[in-house]
């Protein structure tokens, strides 16, 4: 008999319950990854994104391969194919035993579901492990046993969990048997260069703690400057689990000494961000109905959005007028990555300047970024639209130039983005139209699509109606 792993965004070998628990079992062991092409197409996953899988795909199978764990990776063109296709690849390998980490996301629990009760039928047993976060989503709750509604007291109960019980690391597991070769595999689906982005546990694991040993203390002061390399670009890792959050906890304790408990301590705001990591995922779980397309605020789905094409489009292009709402979306559509600074400006942008529902934008994200993740992507949205789990009012509209003196002062992100503002001088940069007129009358910058003050004054106005 053998027992099976199956692989799905925890892409690793480290730190991976349940490949650990199958490979304390004496019976040969064997590991598995559906590719679903329609179902990505179906969830928006972007090309970026598949060729980041599809390359870490061929890193996981040569690391199993060394453990002597033969990888299959099948395709089936969505969830609801694979119960049937999983059962006849058991039956085929005599399968007994299926360990698999949990996942979250109604498509995604579905599928389980139906899984879970294949196997029962065909006397397959299955044992799940909590994998995506440090404690699984409904283990940090209220006095009254409920969910968190807003993040600090979240944050607070989890900081005390953590120091309570602390958290476990899980060891790679022993090779088992000699070493088996490994064919690489293709997928597909669109898919466009991710090259950028080392793959590989070993080299994400170094660019995690290079991160930790060099920048983890100068965090809170340079996290917020797109122009600065301040933040560790370790998401698009944890999205598909070439690294797990606990793994970045033993990095923080390693760089520090410590973990950092308190506010003020170095590391924590940091930290701090990893926990809206697992905010986000607990609140999914907690709260399902923000993955139907629903607001996380029931009342804020009366506000009535506007139906504009040509705004939409311009917001996506990246001509809008405003230079920093611009550059970043100009640098997401070209590299897939985008700056959380400027996510949440370009987002305040969609839903409080132009008044355009916050699920086009969530949607624009998914199909374009390379760390595309429900939880997180649908609570920064619904942060930045008013409409999600935030402590704060929804008059809290951020001004995208005063954004972008604050955190671009000279323009060198702008510059980056828009080469026809290359010449306007830095105390322009943010305002650059008057300064065009004069000194480049040719000028293809487009001109402001609306006055920020009066998009605010019509934004309220849809929040208070
Ligand atoms: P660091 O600043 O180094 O933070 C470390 C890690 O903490 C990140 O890798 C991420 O896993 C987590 N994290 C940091 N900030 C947040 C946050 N606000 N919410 C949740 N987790 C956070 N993050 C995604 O991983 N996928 C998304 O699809 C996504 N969409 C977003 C959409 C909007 C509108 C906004 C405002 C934020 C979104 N974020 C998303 C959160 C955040 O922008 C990115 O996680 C961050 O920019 C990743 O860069 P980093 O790895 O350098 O982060």
């Amino acid at each position: 008999m053998t027992s099976l792993v199956w692989f799905r965004d925890d892409l690793r070998v480290h730190d991976h319950p349940a490949l650990y628990a199958a490979s304390l079992h004496p019976e040969p062991l064997q590991a598995i990854y559906f590719v679903t092409p329609e179902q990505w197409k179906k969830q928006d996953l972007a090309p970026v994104r598949a060729d980041l899988i599809a390359r870490q795909l061929n890193q996981l199978g040569e690391a199993l391969a060394a453990l002597g764990i033969p990888f299959s990776v099948l395709t089936v063109a969505d969830y609801q194919q694979i119960p049937a296709r999983l059962a006849s690849y058991c039956q085929q390998h005599e399968v007994s035993q299926l360990f698999v980490n949990r996942d979250i996301g109604i498509y995604e629990l579905a599928r389980d579901l139906s899984v879970q009760q294949q196997c029962d039928a065909t006397g397959i047993r299955v044992q799940w492990f909590d994998a995506r976060c440090v404690f699984a989503p409904g283990s940090v709750l209220t006095g009254s046993k409920e969910m968190f509604k807003v993040f600090t007291p979240f944050s607070k109960a989890w900081l005390k969990k953590l120091a309570a019980e602390g958290y476990q690391v899980w060891p790679k597991p022993s090779a088992r048997g000699g070493i088996l070769s490994w064919s690489s595999v293709s997928i597909d689906y669109p898919r466009v260069d991710s090259s950028d982005w080392p793959v590989g546990e070993a080299a994400v694991l170094q660019q995690l703690q290079d991160f930790c040993a060099e920048k983890l203390r100068q965090y809170d002061e340079q996290r917020d400057f797109p122009a600065c390399p301040g933040t560790s670009r370790i998401s698009p890792y944890l999205t598909l689990g070439i690294i797990s959050v606990r793994q970045c906890l033993a990095a923080i304790e390693a760089a520090l000494g410590q973990l950092p408990f308190e506010r003020g301590a170095p590391g924590f705001v940091w930290l701090n961000e990893l926990i809206w990591r697992e905010f986000y995922q607990h609140l999914l779980v907690a709260f399902p109905h923000v993955s139907k397309h629903k607001a996380f605020k029931p009342e804020t789905d009366h506000i009535r959005w506007l139906w504009d094409d040509a705004r939409f489009t311009a917001w996506c292009e990246g001509k809008t007028g405003y230079p920093i709402v611009d550059a970043a979306m100009r640098c997401l559509n070209q590299t897939g990555w985008m700056h959380n600074r400027l996510r949440m400006i370009v987002a305040s942008f969609l839903t409080k300047d132009l008044h355009i529902d916050w699920r086009l934008g969530e949607r624009y994200f998914m199909q374009h970024l390379i760390d595309g993740e429900l939880a997180a992507n649908n609570g920064g949205w619904q942060w930045a639209a008013s409409t999600g789990a935030d402590a704060a009012p929804y008059f809290r509209i951020f001004n995208p130039t005063t954004q972008g003196q604050r955190f671009d002062e000279q323009g060198q992100f702008i510059k980056q983005w828009l080469p026809e503002l290359e010449l306007v001088p830095a105390k322009y940069i943010h305002t650059p139209h008057d300064w065009l007129k004069v000194f480049d009358p040719q000028d293809s910058y487009p001109a402001p699509i609306v006055d920020h003050s009066e998009s605010r004054t019509i934004a309220l106005a849809l929040f208070q109606r």
